[in-house]
């Protein structure tokens, strides 16, 4: 497939140009106050290193704008290397209140080729003896996730809600396939949410989908009928909740090259407050907005005079589940011009001032 072959060119020259670093220096952990199930919380962040996406690595160059191979060892780190990472990053957290542990591993938890089966078992039999750990929260493709698996990790943390974030990205099999490359079909995401549901009658796990907003080769107009119709697609699947993942340019990229280019640019922070209002409206579970990188050059942006402003809307919109207020610009008026053509090149010409 050509976009595979594209994606793979561009990844293996990104990858030449790496900087090896060891998996101490790739783990890092924060608090920050999120969005848990039962609202507001303190949650434990946590970036523990792997080898690597499996689906970066491989033939076909992983997904068209995500970069997290070169945040990853690309080596295979050994259990032991990433349970004493993990110990490390527990003995500097003191946990006093209901608390949320967030697990990134740049890739697949429950992939045991990126993720020892070994480490897997240590790290949530450890999050499961504390009392105060409320929910722990990991990342996987969905053809990782079957019934036997989550029983075992279910098993080490019974009382504590155990999320599986899966990066659907768009309900449209077309958009996944040919502009994010992502290389699984919405069958194998409903399957995979299927097997989450059944097992909810023993154990308290969840389903969470990442939606892209705006994929390379989309209109404004286009991204923002996507993501909502997205969000309606992963409730009606079963999903418990949503988390939207607005573009940035990563580096090392397919979406880079066409910025780069002149050929795509994030999305304007209107379209976004456009998308999470009316799926607070139109969508039952609740659904976060991340807004990483707003308001920066490879990041969604309005103009200077009200992207920090939109975002910290958007932040406290998060926390609460509550619509995003009305607020004027006079970059509004440009955002709703372009966001009504269907045209892709009008999207992407954009002046940022
Ligand atoms: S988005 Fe997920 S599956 Fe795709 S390349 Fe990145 S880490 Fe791998
Ligand atoms: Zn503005």
């Amino acid at each position: 497939m050509q976009i595979q072959k594209l994606t793979r060119e561009i990844r293996n020259k990104s990858l030449r140009k790496v900087k090896k670093r060891s998996p101490g220096e790739l783990s890092a952990s924060w608090y920050q106050e999120d969005l848990l199930y039962r609202g507001r919380g303190p949650t434990l962040f946590m970036i523990l290193p792997t080898g690597g996406c499996s689906w970066a690595l491989s033939e076909s160059g992983g997904c068209t704008m995500c970069s997290y191979i070169t945040d990853s060892h690309l080596e295979d780190v050994p259990a032991e290397e990433i349970i004493n990472i993990f110990h490390e990053i527990m003995d500097k957290h003191t946990i006093e209140e209901p608390t949320a542990v967030k697990i990134f591993t740049s890739g697949s938890f429950l992939n045991p080729d990126e993720m020892p089966v070994e480490a897997r078992k240590e790290i949530l039999k450890t999050l499961g003896e504390i009392e105060n750990i409320v929910e722990v929260v990991v990342e996987s493709r969905p053809e990782y996730v079957n019934r036997d698996v989550i029983q075992e990790c279910c098993s080490y943390i019974p009382d504590k809600i155990f999320e599986i974030s899966m990066g659907l990205e768009s309900s449209s099999d077309h958009t996944r396939e040919f502009k994010i490359n992502k290389g699984f079909s919405k069958k194998d995401f409903e399957r995979a949410v299927e097997i989450i549901k059944d097992l909810k009658v023993e154990f308290k796990v969840k389903s969470k989908a990442y939606i892209l907003v705006k994929p390379i080769l989309t209109s404004e107009k286009q991204a923002i009928q996507e993501a909502i119709d997205s969000a309606i697609y992963a409730e009606n699947a079963g999903i418990d909740r949503i988390s939207f993942c607005p573009a940035t340019i990563h580096k090392g990229t397919l979406i880079e090259e066409l910025w780069r280019k002149g050929s795509y640019q994030p999305p304007w922070i209107w379209s976004v407050v456009k998308i999470i209002n009316q799926v607070r409206e139109e969508v039952q579970v609740p659904a976060i907005m991340d807004t990483s990188g707003f308001g920066s050059r490879r990041g969604p942006y309005n103009c200077k005079k009200c992207n920090s402003k939109l975002k910290q809307m958007i932040i406290d919109s998060n926390l609460d589940q509550i619509l995003v207020k009305e607020l004027e610009c006079e970059c509004k008026n440009q955002w709703q011009v372009e966001s009504s053509f269907c045209d892709i090149g009008r999207s992407t010409t954009r002046i940022r001032y």
